[in-house]
């Protein structure tokens, strides 16, 4: 049977508290090879609280160490195209400081893998993934605009290299399909340890937003589904109303019904807690949340004060829905609101915006 476990937790108090995780979930890495993967989503700052915060991969870093491990590999692929791109975005978020010895770009070893996908027979994942003797996820606590929340099973997309994740987007366009397509990847290969970073966490248009929440706790789980259920609850939703939880439930991956969920710590929503849209509350939030995004179409929209006019968000659309003239301009016939834009824009200088704002004339668009 699985276990999450929510400690309270400061970036301080972090490599004790992460120690006495790994002594509660009897972790013992002797001789094995370890793959450690943080979420480093693009080259944001630690400040921004985007990317799994570095003192928490050092922490993980010296429990697995203390276990004597034959071998310890660090990495991600980020969201951004170009393989010395993964190298610089591990340096800014601060990851690259605290495990060099063990930091590897990833992007140079894809191998062919087999998915049970309908989105994608093949897909290439960095050979550590498959490797491993024991991979340990390190996901942030956040909300993310298309699957509603980012934790322990959407951190697996990382396990791809380069540019398929926006293949992958252009297949699966809805919430439901792409949290599909997300469970069908992280199947791939499951997590043994999730960590996730709850001291800091994200609210509100995650999971590149400034509005940033201090929680206080760390989550430890042997099961990525569980926790990300935890995490559903924490932030005031039904797990079932998330398809990333109720989907890899399905699939007999982990309980999603908190009853059944076994947990060291109380779980407690958070007060006041902001989603992704204030629609998503309430009994039938979920359904009308995905209907809505569909027939009010939310667009992203650039705000041009903060817009350095870098070319980011076009490079990343991945349907060619974004064009920068001067400023970014969405072809909203073309866009499939996957919000890869706003995730990779290092400036916060995309909003949301849809049908009932713009004929309100709240955003020039
Ligand atoms: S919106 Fe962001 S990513 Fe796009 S051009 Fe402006 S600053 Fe760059
Ligand atoms: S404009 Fe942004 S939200 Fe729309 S398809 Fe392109 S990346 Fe996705």
């Amino acid at each position: 049977m699985s276990t999450v476990a929510i400690y309270d937790s400061t970036y301080e108090s972090v490599t004790d508290v992460i120690e006495a995780g790994f002594r509660d979930f009897g972790v013992s890495l002797e001789g094995k090879t370890v793959v450690i993967k943080p979420n480093i989503i693009g080259p944001f700052q630690v400040h921004r609280a985007i990317t799994t915060h570095p003192a928490v991969v050092s922490a993980v870093v010296k429990a697995v160490e203390a276990r004597a491990p034959a071998r310890i590999i660090v990495g991600d692929n980020p969201g951004v195209r170009g393989y010395g791109s993964n190298k610089l975005c591990a340096q800014k978020s601060g990851i690259h400081d605290v495990c060099a010895e063990h930091y590897v770009n990833l992007s140079e070893e894809g191998v062919s893998a087999q998915t049970r996908s309908r989105f994608a027979n093949r897909v290439t994942v960095s050979r550590s993934f498959l490797e491993a003797d024991y991979y340990i996820s390190l996901p942030k606590f956040k909300t993310h605009m298309l699957t509603i929340i980012t934790g322990a099973i959407k951190n697996s997309f990382g396990m791809l290299v380069g540019g398929q994740k926006a293949a992958i987007h252009r297949a699966a366009t809805t919430c439901e399909s792409f949290s599909e397509a997300l469970v069908d990847v992280f199947q791939i290969r499951t997590p043994d340890l999730v960590v996730m970073d709850a001291i800091t966490g994200m609210e509100g248009k995650g999971p590149s937003s400034d509005e940033l929440r201090d929680i206080g706790k760390i989550l430890v789980s042997d099961n990525a589904t569980e926790i990300d259920a935890v995490m559903a609850a924490m932030m005031g939703l039904p797990p079932s109303h998330v398809p990333l939880v109720r989907i890899a439930h399905e699939r007999g991956l982990g309980e999603m019904n908190l009853g059944k969920i076994e947990t060291i710590g109380p779980v407690r929503p958070i007060e006041n807690f902001k989603l992704p849209s204030k629609l998503m509350r309430g009994p039938f939030g979920h359904i009308s949340w995905r209907l809505l995004t569909k027939l009010m179409m939310s667009r992203p929209v650039p705000i041009r004060d903060k817009c350095t006019q870098c070319g980011a968000c076009e490079e990343h659309c991945p349907v060619g829905a974004m064009k920068l003239n001067p400023y970014p301009e969405v072809n909203a016939e073309k866009c499939i609101s996957c919000f890869c834009c706003m995730e990779l824009c290092t400036h916060n200088a995309l909003d949301v915006t849809n049908k009932v704002k713009r004929y309100r004339g709240r955003f020039k668009y």
